[in-house]
């Protein structure tokens, strides 16, 4: 199964009925659910934003680049998703019955001043290179896009704005380099 026949809706599925994540190991979690759950910060009356999210994960057989995708409102260390389907870009393992991790390596991931830092995906690498570059004072959270609001409230205050942001730039940019070609 190709990446590109997950982007037709294809791929084979997440099975798992639990997940669990350690960020500062670069882990993260996706949960199969049949119903989305609503973000903070949501009213019930407000209709829920959703939309196809990925996330790049390396392949728990031959370690290479990977995808999940599914219908998600928004990323967190364990992301819930609407039929969530997995593809490797080289292999063509999938999830069984038998074999449905609970967590996953993400394929973004690097260590600045001791703490694990990590990316779900190649748009979330550009959000956070445009935020961090953006003076402090310029910034407005509403910018980047919805999906991204939990982990980017997530990112430690030394890095938004102290010494480490421009260690933080480069090592994203370090990450950014490290995309698959023709990925
Ligand atoms: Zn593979």
């Amino acid at each position: 199964m190709s990446l590109k026949d997950l982007r037709k809706g294809k791929g084979a599925p997440l099975l798992n009925e639990e997940a669990t994540s350690s960020p500062r190991n670069g882990w993260v979690g996706v949960l199969p659910v049949a119903e989305l759950p609503r973000p903070e910060g949501v009213k019930e009356e407000d209709e829920l934003y959703v939309a196809e999210l990925e996330i790049a994960v390396m392949c728990p057989d031959c370690t290479n680049y990977a995808r999940i995708m599914g219908i998600g409102s928004e990323f967190r260390n364990v992301t819930k998703l609407l039929n969530p389907r997995f593809a490797c870009s080289v292999c063509s393992w999938g999830p069984t019955p038998h074999n449905s991790p609970e967590k996953w390596q993400v394929y973004y991931a690097g260590r600045l001043n001791g703490m694990m830092m990590f990316a779900v995906n190649e748009e979330h690498m550009d959000v956070m290179v445009e935020f961090l570059e953006t003076p402090p004072n310029r910034r407005n959270t509403t910018e980047y896009p919805w999906e991204y609001r939990g982990l980017m409230g997530r990112l430690p205050r030394g890095i938004l704005s102290g010494r480490f942001r421009n260690d933080m730039v480069s090592l994203v940019k370090r990450l950014q380099r490290t995309r698959p070609h023709g990925i």
